[in-house]
């Protein structure tokens, strides 16, 4: 804990959901951890897509110049869950344990065969050459659909990213491909195997109703899941109550999150991630 905090007892500022260049996050990593340093925050996750290589390059940045800032390992999964795409966010794992290296390596082949297939498609659609320039976008980093919805905006094709997924590569939209992730017990079981807290993100963005989040939560649960994520930018009060309650009626912990990728007129990294009620958090896992 910082002085600042025992000193003033203020409640830590805490981001534990955030995205950098190694996959579809905008600033590197280094600039993220200039950003967090900026906005005070104690501690922060860079939870990037099926990848950790963030991690050491903001450690190493951390370190190099004594930052008061608390790095947590991290990483955000994508699963397929009921034919849904639920994100599972490992936080505090050991990014170097050969079940996490396997994991990623088996889900960054799904992403680029997902991203090839997904390139006929949009080809199909009238759109030439899209894997090219999303690679480009991505460098050596995850390659992602939101680098594919930035190459039709910069072409003209979408004046937004949303309307990329809107019109094309959302769910049902004609470039979506069906991704072959892996199932959630498997993410749940690797995160746990190197040591780290498993957390369902955003819990109120993939169309699910209360009962089908509930039958999430249950099978999250039943295979060991940890914690779910109840507070992000733009949840509102009656929305953090709600996943507050859930939290507590199945017995996970609470995690907060701004899925940081840029900064929006309505997000930013850290900014309001307040919680309305108590609830046992993940990250007291490693602050006690
Ligand atoms: P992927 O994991 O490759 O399927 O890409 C999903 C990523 O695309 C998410 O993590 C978001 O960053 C971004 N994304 C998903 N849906 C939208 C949307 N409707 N508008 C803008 N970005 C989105
Ligand atoms: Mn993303
Ligand atoms: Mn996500
Ligand atoms: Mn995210």
């Amino acid at each position: 804990m910082s002085e600042k905090n025992q000193v003033n007892m203020e409640p830590l500022r805490v981001d534990l959901h955030s995205h950098t260049n190694c996959s579809d996050g905008h600033l590197t990593p280094q600039e993220l951890i200039d950003r967090a340093c900026n906005y005070q925050l104690d501690q922060l996750a860079i939870t990037d897509h099926d990848t950790v290589s963030g991690f050491e390059q903001a450690s190493q940045y951390i370190n190099e110049n004594q930052l008061p800032l608390t790095l947590i390992s991290g990483i955000e999964i994508s699963t397929l869950w009921q034919n849904f795409e639920i994100h599972i966010v490992g936080l505090g794992l050991d990014v170097k344990h050969p079940k996490v290296q396997a994991l990623i390596s088996r889900q960054q082949q799904s992403r680029e065969l997902r991203a090839q297939l997904m390139a006929e498609k949009l080809a199909k659609a009238g759109f030439e050459d899209c894997l090219l320039q999303a690679q480009e976008l991505a460098q050596d980093g995850s390659i992602t659909r939101a680098h594919f919805a930035r190459v039709l905006q910069h072409r003209g094709v979408v004046n937004t990213m949303q309307k990329a997924f809107d019109k094309y590569i959302g769910k049902g939209r004609r470039a979506y491909v069906k991704p072959q992730w892996c199932r959630v017990d498997e993410a749940v079981d690797v995160i746990k195997a190197a040591g780290g807290y498993s957390v369902i993100a955003h819990p109120l963005k993939y169309d699910l109703s209360t009962k089908w989040l509930r039958r999430l939560i249950i099978d999250f649960k039943d295979v060991g899941g940890d914690a779910m994520e109840v507070a992000s930018c733009q949840l509102n009060q009656q929305q953090r109550k709600l996943l507050i309650e859930l939290c507590h009626q199945y017995d996970l912990q609470g995690s907060i999150g701004s899925d940081f990728h840029f900064p929006t007129p309505w997000s930013d990294l850290g900014r309001n991630l307040t919680l309305p009620e108590p609830l046992p958090l993940v990250w007291q896992n490693w602050t006690q």
